[in-house]
């Protein structure tokens, strides 16, 4: 049916077909026709043209971490590049394949010395998260995951092999760098390795939701070395062991670094982080375990709901309406998160890539997250929206595409911005002028003939 194919083809009815349509979003509940899981850049292109030639939607995944789950469609095809695992690494640079998983890569790389700055949660994929930015421990120092892309293997929706790089279709590398999944299928990423300290100094310190911790933070960031990435969580801490007793269930703050300079400086740079902490376990830590130091918050199968927004500088009232936010959640699993920017991440130009709001302080990411997936879980969402419109005042203009919800186009539209959404719309209209590749934070070609 699949003429060419190599991979394995399931079905509805078929062993492994449910496993198969499975996102980490559990709210998510697609039932494609046909999902081919690839094995080469050769099963990719006979999954495409196949798909093409019968009008069918088609979705890629890669890791499946997408929020609003655009890796399974209902009815139509998945391209599943899941089984696509290879790693290789050449001296400063690797190739990895479109499967492969942050946690998988780190681990090879972090044998060398070396890592490509990923996200914060070991099982998301390294496709996605680098398509539409990427943003992790590591950013400040060498930028997003994209800014370290370099070259990637595309198939187009024409089913058209190229290999793209600074040299050759370097406008299309430039959408690679943040567009997302519009303009084809990579089925292999080229990118540079940077040093990392093995062990660095990383941890976490865990307070009492309240204002101090989070003034601290903020004004740390505010002249933090590029060296040291910073995040804080205020979340309801879990019933676990190495929680003290006086803090499991009840609301907190997370103050969470990774320093890449020495030892020594690390503790003196997160002193006021650390301060009347109730858990302090910062100390030598292995970029791996960094990486995965958050994931049991995020397992997949939970239902979920986001919002995010680039955030300016927290002046004025900002840090109560963190708070206020915080106070308001309405499941134990939610989570109210900043990430801080710049570094790196500022220096790039920002129309050197597709990923634009480099400009921002932060981002914040309002996850509602609950366990019962057969739950619409509308007090969690309304809990997201809301939280996301108190804080709006201090926006720096748009969302990160990567942790948009099903918002709308306009949002999509939004987090590029109007002078980059234009020369995505070209670089689309160029590369998929029929919109084949829609099922994603889609930017419309001009004078689309499918659904957008
Ligand atoms: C728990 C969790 C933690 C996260 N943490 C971070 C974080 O720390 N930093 C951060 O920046 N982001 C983070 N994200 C957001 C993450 O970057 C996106 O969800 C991203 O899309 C995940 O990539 P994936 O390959 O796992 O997803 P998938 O669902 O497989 O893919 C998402 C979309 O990317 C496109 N795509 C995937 N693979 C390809 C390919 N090979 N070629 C073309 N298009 C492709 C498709 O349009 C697909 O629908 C997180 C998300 C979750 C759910």
């Amino acid at each position: 049916m699949f003429e060419g194919f190599t991979g394995l083809l399931l079905r509805p009815g078929d062993d492994g077909y449910d496993e198969a349509r499975r996102v980490w979003n559990g709210a998510v509940d697609r039932r494609p026709a046909f999902v081919a899981r690839c094995l080469s850049t050769a099963d990719v292109v006979a999954a495409i043209r196949f798909g093409v030639r019968h009008g069918l939607t088609i979705a890629v995944r890669g890791g499946g971490h997408s929020i609003p789950g655009h890796s399974v469609c209902e009815g139509g095809l998945v391209v599943d590049l899941s089984p696509m695992k290879s790693i290789r690494v050449e001296g400063r640079v690797v190739q990895v394949g479109p499967g492969v998983l942050w946690r998988e890569l780190d681990a090879v790389t972090e044998a060398h010395g070396l890592a490509v700055p990923g996200g914060e949660i070991s099982d998301t994929g390294v496709a996605g998260l680098t398509l539409g930015g990427g943003i992790g421990w590591l950013s400040r120092k060498y930028g997003l995951a994209c800014d370290n892309l370099v070259a990637a293997r595309v198939v187009t929706a024409d089913g058209t092999v190229l290999d793209v790089s600074e040299d050759d279709h370097a406008d299309l590398l430039w959408g690679l760098r943040g567009g997302g999944g519009n303009f084809g299928v990579v089925t292999r990423f080229t990118f540079r390795l940077n040093p990392i300290p093995v062990p660095l100094f990383a941890g976490m310190a865990m307070h009492p939701l309240d204002r101090e911790p989070l003034r601290a933070f903020f004004d740390l960031a505010a002249h933090a070395p590029d060296d040291l990435g910073l995040n804080a969580a205020l979340i309801t801490a879990p019933p676990e062991p190495f929680v003290p007793a006086e803090l499991r269930g009840r609301p907190v703050v997370v103050l969470a670094a990774g320093y890449l300079g020495p030892y020594g400086e690390g503790v003196e740079l997160t002193r006021t982080l650390r301060e009347g902490a109730h858990l302090d376990t910062f100390g030598a830590l292995r970029y791996t375990a960094l990486q995965s130091m958050a994931d049991a918050a995020t397992p997949p199968g939970l239902a979920a709901h986001v919002r995010s927004e680039w955030l300016g500088p927290m002046s004025g009232d900002a840090v109560d309406a963190l708070v206020e936010a915080a106070e308001r959640m309405t499941s134990p699993l939610n989570q109210t998160l900043v990430r801080i920017m710049g570094g790196a991440i500022a220096r790039v130009p920002p129309d050197s890539t597709a990923f634009r709001f480099r400009e921002a302080a932060a981002m914040l990411t309002l996850a509602a997250l609950w366990s019962d997936s057969s739950d619409d879980g509308e007090p969690h969402r309304a809990w997201a929206r809301s939280a996301w419109t108190a804080l709006r005042p201090w926006s720096a203009g748009g969302a990160y595409v990567n942790h948009l919800d099903d918002e709308g186009r306009a949002r999509v539209r939004e987090a590029y911005g109007t002078e980059t959404w234009a020369k995505l719309v070209d670089l689309k209209t160029r590369y998929d002028p029929t919109n084949v590749f829609h099922h994603n934070n889609n930017v419309p070609p001009r004078r689309t003939q499918r659904p957008e």
